[in-house]
């Protein structure tokens, strides 16, 4: 059933244009994906948004586009060099490679430690249930595991040695903080700022999979919000409500299929004080979508530290310096995109409308918050053999398409037509039938009511704008 509903996602993401498996023709490529002409508009749809509400709307959070490569000194100070790791078993017999820690995260959710002779206290040794545990493969022995760098390495110039080789970025968090000063030298920020940024990042996963949950290349949308010490507290929880506004009030997720999970202590990372995650109840159970943490001055003192540079901050008010604390709303631009498609995905047995033959028996609607569908107007002339109707329809797609995102269409009945726009979300779909040659109007269509009303094609272009945030 969870496998289904996630098959006919992927099934649909794949046949209308939302994503394709990365380099398909060559037999693929495990863990890359690209993004089709529907799926790049969604994506750009949440990120416009996300810069919207953390940046654009706020006075004190500035953006930036840092690189993707750095300078190797980067990944010393932050530790990620010697502690970007996850524990890696291979099968002996099969030779497949798995997450140690999510083979024992399986088996505390399974609740079967006892098949396995383990308590409670024995899965926090990872080392000790991998000996206990078999392939879920293929039934081999497994290795015991061994760290391994989720970093992508590379070299900068024609030659390959220790001194040219850097990273491609996991996070894009530290190109945030080694502009820290810059920032600080050109803006006007006062303390608590927010640097904001959108980008690529890469991770070298063990074990990929889920569809575009859990890839090796993906993008974040990261802001590290600095604050003086003492007040971090406060600011981290503000941020974990803003952050479930943005969710629920601007997105529209379904409020019972997000929680906030706070990190127990044993599962923080070593720089952070505190850490939630913000989780969406995926077909096959709660899966992270962003972690907000309180990083401390962590960051901001390694590269002090590295660089030789005074990254400390003059507070005017307090008259002394200190390095700020880090808030740390992090999210990714995929993961979003997955909980919209589940959230709005909607198969309706035996169809909605009646148009529908038997052979089509069940309708998809995805019903995404129209401010964010990949198409937002489908213009579709009643029939196509008409010429004055194909006309008009043509000259409304026309005075459209530089107010919104729309699509002309005009091939198979009018039903097959509607239910091609459901399934991808469209939010209104405009008819030109023979009425609207004498009348000069047209039928608007609501994705989600199917309530239809007649709208004047001269008040259209105000009455669509209505629809949609600004
Ligand atoms: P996980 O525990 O799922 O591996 P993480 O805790 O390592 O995730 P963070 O380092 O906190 O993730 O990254 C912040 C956000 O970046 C995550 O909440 C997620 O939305 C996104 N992200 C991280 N890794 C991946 C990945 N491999 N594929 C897609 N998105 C990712």
């Amino acid at each position: 059933m969870v496998k289904d509903i996630v098959q006919k996602i992927v099934s649909l993401c794949k046949r209308r244009g939302f994503v394709f498996p990365s380099s398909e023709i060559y037999g693929g490529i495990g863990g890359f994906y690209d993004f089709g002409p529907l799926g790049v508009e969604l994506k750009n749809n949440i990120k416009r948004s996300w810069w919207k509400f953390m940046i654009h709307e706020r006075e004190n959070v500035v953006g930036l586009d840092s690189s993707v490569v750095m300078n190797s000194m980067v990944w010393q100070a932050s530790g990620h060099t010697e502690n970007f790791t996850d524990p890696l078993s291979e099968c002996k017999s099969c030779h497949k490679r798995f997450r140690a820690d999510h083979l024992v995260e399986d088996i505390r959710n399974s609740g079967k430690m006892n098949e396995y002779g383990l308590s409670d206290n024995d899965l926090d040794d990872i080392a000790k249930v991998i000996t206990k545990i078999k392939c879920p493969e293929c039934g081999g022995e497994l290795t015991p595991p061994r760290q391994f760098n989720l970093m992508f390495k590379t070299y900068i110039g024609p030659v390959e040695d220790d001194a040219t080789r850097t990273y491609l970025r996991p996070e894009t968090a530290q190109g945030i903080f080694i502009n820290y000063k810059n920032i600080l030298d050109t803006q006007r920020v006062k303390i608590p700022f927010g640097i904001g940024q959108i980008g690529k990042a890469f991770r070298n996963e063990i074990t990929p999979g889920n569809f575009i949950f859990r890839t090796r290349e993906f993008e974040q949308m990261e802001l590290e919000y600095f604050v003086k010490p003492g007040n971090d507290d406060e600011i981290f929880h503000k941020w974990v409500e803003e952050r479930m506004k943005w969710y629920t009030k601007i997105l529209g997720i379904k409020k019972e299929r997000l929680r906030i999970r706070p990190h127990k202590k044993e599962e923080l990372a070593h720089y952070a004080k505190s850490c939630v995650d913000i989780e969406y109840l995926f077909p096959w159970g709660w899966g992270e979508i962003e972690g907000i943490a309180n990083r401390q001055d962590f960051d901001l003192s390694q590269h002090q530290r590295f660089s030789g540079i005074d990254l400390r901050y003059f507070d005017e008010k307090e008259n002394k310096y200190y390095i700020p604390y880090v808030i740390e709303p992090s999210c990714g631009v995929e993961r979003v995109m997955f909980a919209l498609l589940c959230d709005g995905f909607n198969e309706i047995e035996g169809g909605r409308t009646k148009t529908t033959k038997p052979a089509e028996r069940s309708e998809i609607v995805l019903k995404i918050n129209r401010n964010l569908a990949p198409i937002q107007v489908a213009i579709l002339p009643l029939v196509r053999n008409k010429e004055e109707i194909t006309k008009k329809a043509r000259e409304v797609y026309q005075m459209l398409r530089s107010h919104f995102v729309c699509q002309y269409d005009e091939s198979g009945s009018i039903g097959r037509r509607y239910r091609r726009q459901d399934e991808i979300g469209t939010a209104f779909c405009l008819t030109i039938d023979f009425e609207s040659l004498e009348q000069d109007d047209l039928t608007c269509r609501d994705r989600d009511t199917m309530e239809q009303v007649r709208v004047k094609i001269g008040d259209l272009i105000e009455f669509l704008k209505n629809k949609f945030n600004k």
